[in-house]
């Protein structure tokens, strides 16, 4: 969409922002990467994509995340590598944040003595950082990294690729999204020629869930509520479902994407309620023009037109329905 790319704010336009990267990685030995907190498999993929290669290039690298690896992208090369702590304060020549839109978003304290190179693809980023390289046009952040290896003359291993496609398969939603362009199917004809069995990374993101997520599939849709006309799904989730499907907090993700297989629904809506904080995650999803992101982003959010989210202060139950209707709005017919 062109109105969007008018937009898009580049600290550094992309051979700029290269060039200055490849200096400060000629000049380090140690490196730290971080992303943003509930990593998804964009913030999976870009991270290991570039620390295998950093290391490639003899650096020595850390990874440090809020939280743990998703159980589908465990036992792809380099998962072994992310740490999960709260905080960071070793000694590092640069540090490298992947898609986030301020230094707050990756939820690990320590990061603001460092020097930042931001690598992000959502609109709305602050521009932190020495180096900031944004490109809204970017289907996943893993695209960027894909030109950064190139940048640094980094060969794209079998492992590293699997990275970038772990990234740029998920964040498309399986190529769904918008944003997919000639240059993702570039990256990802690359990827198969390094030797990625695009099948079989599939079916270990996809399908490799448990009983107890498919019992909670059924839960949910059970409950699953229709506004505007049927052109809006709204779902919740509490851990007293979970608990009677046997599953987890991590067979949550992805749910959200199932009313959009019905044709009429145009956008999805999810309410994930936590009892030992208190806090709701909620989750927007939509389908072409329908820009659920703005609404994310008046509660405090972010993301994109077709996917984004919030995390909602005890308390949501009031605005709860005023959300909906915000939603719904967007898809009035
Ligand atoms: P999810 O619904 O899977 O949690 O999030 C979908 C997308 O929305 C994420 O990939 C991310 O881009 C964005 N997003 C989710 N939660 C937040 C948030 O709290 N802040 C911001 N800025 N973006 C978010
Ligand atoms: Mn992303």
């Amino acid at each position: 969409m062109a109105t969007i790319r008018q937009v898009t704010v580049a600290t550094h336009g992309a051979s700029e922002a290269i060039a200055a990267i490849r200096a400060i990685v000629a000049d380090g030995r140690r490196f730290l990467i971080t992303s943003h907190a509930r990593p998804d498999g964009d913030a999976i993929g870009s991270q290991l994509a570039l620390a295998l290669a950093l290391q490639r290039l003899g650096k020595t690298v850390r990874i440090v995340n809020r939280d743990p690896v998703p159980e589908p992208f465990r036992p792809f090369a380099g998962a072994g590598l992310v740490e999960v702590a709260p905080s960071v304060e070793d000694d590092f020549d640069a540090l490298f944040v992947m898609e986030c839109g301020d230094l707050t978003r990756p939820g690990v304290s320590g990061l603001e003595r460092y020097r930042a190179i931001n690598i992000d693809h959502h609109l709305g980023n602050t521009g932190f950082g020495e180096v900031t390289w944004f490109d809204e046009s970017a289907a996943a952040c893993a695209e960027l990294v894909a030109d950064l290896l190139d940048g640094l003359g980094v060969a794209w291993t079998r492992e590293i690729a699997t990275q970038l496609y772990v990234g740029i398969l998920t964040d498309t939603g399986s190529f769904r999204h918008s944003h997919i362009s000639a240059r993702t199917f570039e990256i990802c004809r690359r990827i198969a020629e390094a030797g990625v069995d695009a099948a079989a990374v599939a079916r270990q993101v996809y399908d490799s869930g448990t009983t107890g997520r498919l019992r909670l599939m059924g839960a949910v849709l059970d409950h699953m509520r229709l506004e505007a006309g049927g052109r809006l799904a709204v779902l919740w989730l509490d851990d007293g479902m979970l608990a009677s499907a046997g599953a987890t907090y991590d067979d949550t993700e992805g749910l959200i994407n199932l009313p959009l297989t019905a044709a009429t629904i145009r956008a999805s809506l999810m309410f994930k309620r936590t009892d030992a904080t208190g806090e709701v995650r909620v989750s927007l999803r939509s389908k072409g023009d329908v820009d659920v992101r703005a609404v994310a982003q008046r509660y405090g959010g972010g993301g994109h037109r077709n996917a984004a989210g919030f995390t909602a202060p005890p308390g949501v139950d009031a605005v709860q329905e005023r959300i909906v209707r915000e939603v719904a709005s967007l898809v009035a017919p």
